[in-house]
């Protein structure tokens, strides 16, 4: 079966900027989620297909690539289950689209409520994916009293206010209205002496640890899930969830441009006019880089392959090294005479710009100037 235009899906033009089609994907999603339309497989089958379009199109790179090739560019990334790494799946990465249309309440007033955590990760440990330990504080029944919140020995008395219906009938105007009971907060009992332990709350905060499994390539931002560990229910009912929001550390020798790693190579100027070859840093270990003969400062050297494998897929990105030429210091009165020397063999011809590739043309670039400006 012909697979459907993603734009079309989404109902966008090809020109559609990152927000609209955020917006449009929105829109499909709260009309055809599942938990909106339970039992009705015409609208799950367009969920997945808003899902899949919004997963190509949402992605820069993909999107790029679907251009360019259609679906033959993107398949094998998007659809189903789309990532196999960590077992994260399309609502854990992408919880922010859902976070503020289903996230929260869910309708469900006595939901627990979600919970955030920020997870520091070094930038090697967010490449190559990590199983990391997590203690979050979190509310558990008090030994001291199972959770009565009463002082041991004492049991909580039966509310007089409402005598233990937890509600009161209130009487406005001709309406009686129901209320939850002031006196015992809807509990039906009150606790004469609480219980030291949990101060009558019945509840004392204790760290939980949580394991958490990083899949490889997560950045700063990317979000994962762990359903169910979020506040407790409030009367039965479900709890939250708990996000565990990623944040990379900066790193000494690199910095992460999405896939691609860049980072400063220092050489001498020497190697830089001869050449040379220099040992780089890369994440998998020290690689050997070529440098040729009349290399300029800031110049730009690409070690394909050795950047990240984005959490999403798609091929690895590349590493960018940028060459620093260094002025030589501390130089040795031997040294200063030999660079002096050096100089003196420049100035013969043509005033050393043909040692200089760019100081012919900023020479000029300087006498134009002045001349337009008429100094
Ligand atoms: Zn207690
Ligand atoms: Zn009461």
């Amino acid at each position: 079966m012909a697979k459907r235009d993603y734009y079309e899906i989404l109902g966008v033009s090809r020109s559609a900027d990152e927000k609209e089609i955020k917006k449009a994907y929105r829109k499909l999603a709260m009309k055809y989620h599942p938990d909106r339309n339970p039992d009705d497989d015409d609208a799950e089958a367009r969920f997945k297909e808003a899902s899949e379009a919004y997963e190509v199109l949402g992605d820069s790179e993909k999107r790029a690539a679907y251009d360019q090739f259609g679906h033959a560019g993107v398949d094998g990334q998007a659809g189903a289950g789309g990532f196999g790494a960590g077992g994260a799946s399309f609502s854990d990465i992408f919880g922010d689209v859902f976070g503020d249309i289903f996230g929260g309440g869910r309708g469900r007033s006595n939901r627990g409520a979600d919970l955030r955590y920020t997870l520091e990760l070094d930038l090697e440990d967010a490449v190559r994916g990590k199983n990391v330990k997590i203690e979050i504080p979190t509310h558990t029944e008090c030994k001291s009293c199972s959770g009565s919140g009463a002082e041991p020995g004492t049991r909580p008395e039966t509310c007089p206010t409402c005598r233990g219906m937890g509600q009161v009938r209130m009487q406005q105007g001709f309406f009686s209205v129901q209320q939850t009971c002031p006196n015992c907060r809807g509990s039906g009992k009150i606790v004469k002496n609480p219980c030291k332990a949990c101060r009558g709350q019945g509840l004392v905060e204790e760290e939980k640890t949580l394991s958490v499994k990083v899949p490889p390539g997560v950045d700063t931002g990317d979000r994962i899930r762990l359903s169910g560990e979020g506040e407790p229910g409030v009367q039965g009912g479900p709890p939250g969830d708990l996000y565990v929001q990623i944040s990379v550390k900066d790193h000494p020798l690199f910095t992460r441009d999405g896939r691609n790693l860049h980072c400063d190579v220092p050489i001498s100027f020497v190697d830089a006019a001869l050449g040379g070859e220099l040992e780089v840093p890369t994440l998998d270990g020290r690689v050997k880089l070529k440098i040729p003969p009349e290399t300029q400062t800031g110049k730009l050297f690409r070690l394909r392959g050795k950047g990240v494998t984005p959490v999403r897929g798609g091929p690895p990105g590349d590493l960018l090294c940028r060459v620093m030429v260094e002025t030589p210091v501390n130089l040795t009165r031997k040294q200063k005479e030999l660079l002096r020397e050096f100089g003196d063999t420049l100035d013969d011809d043509q005033g050393g710009s043909h040692h200089g590739p760019r100081k012919s043309s900023w020479f000029e670039g300087v006498k134009s100037f002045f001349e337009d400006m008429k100094f």
